[in-house]
């Protein structure tokens, strides 16, 4: 079984005594004291098997995507963080390109890395990314994929996942697979798995049905109005022997737009592990403060009477939080077809994340010229969380109008 919580013990245990000389305390009290703390921390550190990949990871990784500071999954890595996951467009390639430079500077067997890659086409002019599957051919996603290590400074990720999968037609696209089939096949990827934050519960069988997929990264959290269907869906996969790991745990960040309710984070991502068949989860924390609070539901992710009173705050839907349930409700609701859900997700990053890049990307991944709420009175959208969507859609439609140069 493959250990890397084993070689990052040791390359912290470097580090430790690599910086002895540099301290007002005697080194060897020094390194005793380094070698205890190593040791307490080790004892704490609470992992678990991510299915038949037989990758040994802790309860709680890195989510990059919101993330800009290369010091940041520096200190994440040093504190015990393995795994980083991050995706071809995140930040439209400066995300990977970051981690390379941080990466760089350790072992290989060190970390873990995930990327994730999307059928879609990109205007080469204005970089703007379009959803289509049809579109992307089986060289343009390898060529994807390669630019991706590139960037990253690798010659393998340890996962790939099909991004943003919304159907089980969408998982298995023949082309697709074959595609990520060829770069397993030729060491450039040592797992494949597929992503979804919309029609959870299908895709996610699906990807246990394919005999394919080794790993789900699936959208669960405490205010998911489905999440009895996501944990039968996950407890499937899991039971089939994929590796599960969980994002969107902590439900869009904050309840209210103006950022002045906070969720309690560490609760809500204590919440998700509970469930033990979720191997790990990927936070996408951005300062310092954020990491600590991951860090100690790595050591602990038991569930405090005061976690679980906050928690029921939002089960009983006293705010409406910003957290789109990706439910598909509103849909059909809407006579102008309008893509209602992923305009929401585009506003919880921008709202909850504050990660306008990721909004504005959302955004432009719809073929929508423009967007017909504002003359349509009154809206006929009711939602199953109580969004005003149509105040919500306005809003959101004027990122369209911020110039591409201001965010990358
Ligand atoms: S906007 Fe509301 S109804 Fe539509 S997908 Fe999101 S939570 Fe569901
Ligand atoms: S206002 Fe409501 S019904 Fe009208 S286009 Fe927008 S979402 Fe659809």
């Amino acid at each position: 079984m493959e250990n890397h919580m084993k070689s990052r013990r040791s390359f912290l245990k470097k580090g430790i005594t690599g910086v002895a000389g540099l301290s007002l305390f005697p080194a060897a009290c020094q390194k005793d004291r380094g070698a205890q703390e190593q040791g307490a921390r080790e004892k704490k550190v609470v992992t678990r098997t991510l299915g038949k990949t037989g990758l040994t990871l802790p309860l709680v990784n890195m989510g990059v995507m919101n993330a800009d500071n290369p010091n940041l999954v520096k200190v994440a890595l040093d504190r015990g963080i393995v795994m980083l996951d991050t995706a071809h467009y995140y930040m439209y390639g400066r995300n990977e390109e970051m981690i390379g430079g941080v990466i760089k500077d350790y072992p290989r067997d060190a970390y873990v890395i995930a990327t994730k890659a999307r059928a879609t086409t990109v205007d080469r002019h204005t970089r703007l990314e379009t959803e289509d599957v049809q579109a992307e051919t089986f060289e343009s996603f390898i060529k994807k994929f390669e630019l991706s290590l590139l960037r990253l400074g690798l010659t393998y990720v340890d996962i790939l996942y099909l991004h943003s999968v919304k159907s089980k037609e969408d998982a298995m696209i023949e082309h697709i697979v074959g595609a990520m089939e060829k770069l397993k096949q030729d060491g450039k990827v040592r797992h494949v798995g597929l992503s979804t934050h919309g029609n959870e519960p299908e895709v996610i069988r699906a990807a246990a049905d394919s005999g394919f997929y080794e790993v789900v990264l699936t959208s669960y959290n405490f205010l998911q109005a489905h999440r009895e269907e996501v944990e039968s869906a996950i407890a499937y996969a899991a039971g089939a022997g994929l590796g599960i790991v969980a994002m969107k745990t902590q439900a869009g960040v904050y309840w209210d737009r103006e950022r002045s309710q906070r969720i309690n984070m560490k609760a809500a991502l204590k919440w998700v592990l509970q469930n033990e068949n979720v191997h790990t989860t990927i936070p996408g924390f951005t300062t310092y403060d954020q990491l600590e609070e991951d860090l100690a539901v790595m050591e602990d992710p038991t569930l405090t009477p005061k976690d679980k009173e906050d928690l029921q705050l939002g089960m009983d839907l006293k705010f409406d939080g910003l957290y789109c349930q990706q439910c598909g409700a509103c849909l059909e609701q809407c006579d102008r077809k309008v893509e209602i859900p992923t305009l929401m997700r585009s506003y919880m990053y921008l709202y909850g994340y504050r990660n306008l890049a990721a909004a504005k990307q959302t955004l432009q991944s719809l073929d929508m010229p423009a967007i017909p709420c504002e003359r349509c009175n009154p809206c006929l959208v009711n939602c199953s969380r109580g969004f005003d969507i149509k105040n919500r859609m306005v809003d959101i439609a004027r990122l369209k109008y911020v110039p591409q140069d201001f965010l990358v």
